[in-house]
């Protein structure tokens, strides 16, 4: 495996270096800096920036609007979006559906959503979950039933956890159309226009005071059965494919790059007592183990790269990536947190709604205890790291 970078990748990664500098929108920086919370308008500033530039899809192939990169690029071009704090691109168009629908769709399929997808007109969400299925998605009971003249499926159900729907044009559902079926193989993958009357959108606060998942409830809601792709009850298919792309990018390795080296600076310069917090024995020796762990996780995730561009499967390093890298955002929170002490209390989000005062203690305080519960969830979603163990025991070890 070698890791220097060639002459090319130095200069493709100064190529993005300028790019960001002279395009992040100055307006979304702002927010970002002051802590405020992002709207859909600032989510979809930076997309439509990349968009114009042919950038927006690092993994889609050239023919349907991919930018041709190597993975070698991709893993640049992800080092320097987090170094230069930019926020992340919603996956559920770009990392998630568009992948299938050009994988699996027909091509009036493509020629329809690829496009909207890359220029960010629809927004999508991911109804997979349900109450009562979620390590176990293939128990799920949303069901959809064609009409006589089977022009459409009229679909009734429930999803949770589905992030982000409150903004959502569109949504990538898995619904049972074979109830008799064995449990895989009685699944459709339909995609629904979320403005279908039948469709209830309602907000799930999370710990961390924000609107970031919702319960979407189906009532007879009429989907032509041109909106579903791949075979009828083949849509497991799909559903898997789709879940191999979501784990991959989620082990944030250069996020957390960045995140470590915004404690390195917390710390070095908030006092403990009369030292600096960095140099408390106890709060330093975390922040190595930290850096350890990450650098340890970069190789994996640096060698899954050299066995994608030599053509070996990934095998079970994307479940192995997904554990630790969500262990380690969750270890930078629980630091950042520690670091603020009683200054993290005060500022759970919501409480200082419509308040004109500026909060006590630094500014960097007011965001550590929403974020540290916020992160909570990325144990969980992707599939539980308790389900990726049980991968990782029966493809690696066998068991
Ligand atoms: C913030 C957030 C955003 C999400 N966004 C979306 C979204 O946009 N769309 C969507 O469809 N879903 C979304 N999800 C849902 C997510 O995929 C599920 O929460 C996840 O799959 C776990 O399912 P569950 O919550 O039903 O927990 P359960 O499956 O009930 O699991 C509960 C606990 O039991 C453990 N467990 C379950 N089965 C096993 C087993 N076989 N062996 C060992 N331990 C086991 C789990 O690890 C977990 O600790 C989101 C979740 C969160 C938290």
């Amino acid at each position: 495996m070698n890791l220097e970078f060639s002459p090319e990748e130095i200069a493709f990664r100064d190529e993005v270096r300028a790019f960001i500098a002279e395009s992040y929108p100055a307006q979304l920086r702002g927010k970002q800096d002051e802590g405020d919370d992002l709207t859909k308008e600032d989510f979809l500033s930076w997309h439509r920036v990349l968009a114009a530039k042919g950038w927006i899809a690092p993994a889609w192939p050239v023919e349907y609007g991919g930018p041709g990169w190597t993975a070698t690029q991709r893993y640049i071009w992800s080092e320097e979006t987090a170094r230069a704090d930019c926020i992340r691109i919603m996956p559920f168009g770009i990392t998630m559906v568009g992948p299938v629908i050009y994988t699996f769709g027909t091509a009036e399929q493509k020629a329809r959503f690829l496009p909207r997808i890359l220029s960010g007109e629809d927004w999508w969400c991911q109804g997979y979950s349900e109450p009562g299925a979620g390590s176990d998605l293939a128990s799920l009971r949303t069901r959809a039933v064609l009409t006589d003249d089977g022009q459409h499926y009229i679909v009734n159900g429930q999803k949770t956890w589905t992030t982000m729907a409150q903004h959502a044009d569109w949504g990538f559902f898995l619904v049972r159309t074979n109830p008799d079926a064995k449990q895989q193989e009685g699944i459709s993958f339909l995609l629904i226009d979320m403005k279908t009357p039948g469709i209830t959108v309602r907000p799930i606060i999370t710990l961390g005071g924000e609107h970031e998942v919702n319960e979407v409830f189906l009532e007879d809601v009429k989907v032509p059965v041109e909106n579903r792709i791949y075979e009828e009850n083949k849509g497991w298919t799909c559903a898997k494919f789709l879940l191999a792309h979501e784990r991959a990018g989620i082990a944030g390795v250069a996020a957390s790059k960045r995140g470590i080296e915004r404690i390195r600076d917390i710390a070095g310069t908030e006092m403990d007592g009369d030292r600096p917090l960095l140099a408390n024995p106890f709060y330093r020796r975390k922040v190595a183990e930290l850096e350890m762990d990450l650098t340890a996780l970069e190789f994996t995730e640096l060698r899954t790269l050299a066995n994608e561009a030599s053509g070996k499967g990934s095998g079970a390093e994307a479940n192995v990536l997904k554990i630790k890298g969500s262990e380690i955002q969750q270890r930078i929170t629980e630091l950042a947190l520690e670091a603020a002490g009683h200054y993290g209390a005060p500022y759970f989000r919501g409480f200082g709604e419509g308040d004109n005062e500026h909060p006590i203690g630094p500014d960097w305080a007011t965001r550590t205890a929403p974020s540290y519960f916020n992160m909570r969830k990325t144990t969980i979603y992707g599939g539980s790291n308790e389900v990726q163990r049980n991968i990782i025991a029966k493809m690696v070890l066998g068991l």
